[in-house]
């Protein structure tokens, strides 16, 4: 079983492809979240990944980020499509909106987040993390579909399963962070350690815990957060049904090479 693209995010997307079937793959890293299923978009081979595995059995830290990258590096996957529910922290980021992350600040603690424990000691650079190619490529889609969009933002991603505090929310907000989530890291960087392109698409549902209580910033109900992630579950599958027959077979970005220099030797 072979697939070009990969995407990880909410079972939403079982339903974009065609002629799939579901195949059990184990790693060195142990299972993926559940079962891959494969099949095809536009022509192209693709695998999806339920994160949160299909009976949602994972919360955001036990989530099996690298048996799910490994999976996918296996299978011969070039590029990750992540999606993900985030929390705004400025007002200008609303819900509804889209936001193609540009960088991460790590908040998390006690995952596994490298493939690299022993030697030779690798260094992988982390300055820009997600793929420039696959970022322009979704923004334009997103303009041409006229949703709102973001074409950059950082996001920064706690450890979870517990949401911010206010004042861990003021923070975040007073250093330039742009959305929160629990699950793009370690994700976005064991796709980079393996070379692999990897977008991460944030819908933003609502504002996280500094921003609600502010008078000019319209709390949102439970409801309402239900409301706006189903639609943009289905504008973010519009936007990848879109972006798929677009992705060129030459990668022409720098992702591939993420490993090239990485090696430190002689220390
Ligand atoms: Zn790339």
């Amino acid at each position: 079983m072979e697939a070009e693209i990969g995407i990880i995010g909410g079972s939403g997307f079982y339903s974009l492809l065609e002629d799939s079937e579901r195949v059990d793959v184990e790693t060195a890293y142990g299972k993926p979240s559940d079962s891959i299923s494969i099949g095809k978009v536009a022509g192209k081979r693709v695998a999806f990944i339920p994160r949160h595995g299909s009976k949602h059995a994972f919360p955001p830290h036990k989530v099996p980020y690298k048996a799910n990258i490994e999976a996918l590096y296996g299978l011969g996957v070039k590029r990750i499509i992540g999606t993900n529910a985030v929390g705004s922290l400025v007002e200008e980021y609303a819900p509804g909106d889209f936001v193609f992350f540009d960088q991460f600040v790590n908040m998390t603690h006690g995952r596994d987040d490298t493939f690299f424990h022993s030697s030779p000691v690798i260094h992988v650079s982390a300055a820009d993390p997600y793929c420039p190619e696959l970022r322009k490529d979704a923004y334009s889609i997103s303009h041409e579909l006229g949703l709102k969009a973001h074409r950059d933002g950082t996001v920064v991603v706690i450890n979870g399963p517990r949401f911010s505090s206010r004042a861990e929310s003021r923070f975040f907000s007073s250093q330039g962070f742009h959305v929160i989530n629990m699950t793009q890291y370690p994700e976005v960087m064991l796709a980079r350690e393996k070379g692999i392109c990897y977008l991460g698409i944030g819908i933003v549902t609502d504002y996280d815990a500094g921003l609600e209580n502010r008078d000019d910033i319209k709390a949102v109900s439970a409801e309402e957060v239900g409301k706006v992630f189903a639609k943009g579950i289905g504008d973010a599958k519009r936007l990848v049904l879109d972006l798929i027959p677009r992705i060129n077979d030459n990668r022409e970005c720098g992702c591939a090479a993420a490993l090239e220099g990485a090696v430190i030797a002689g220390h």
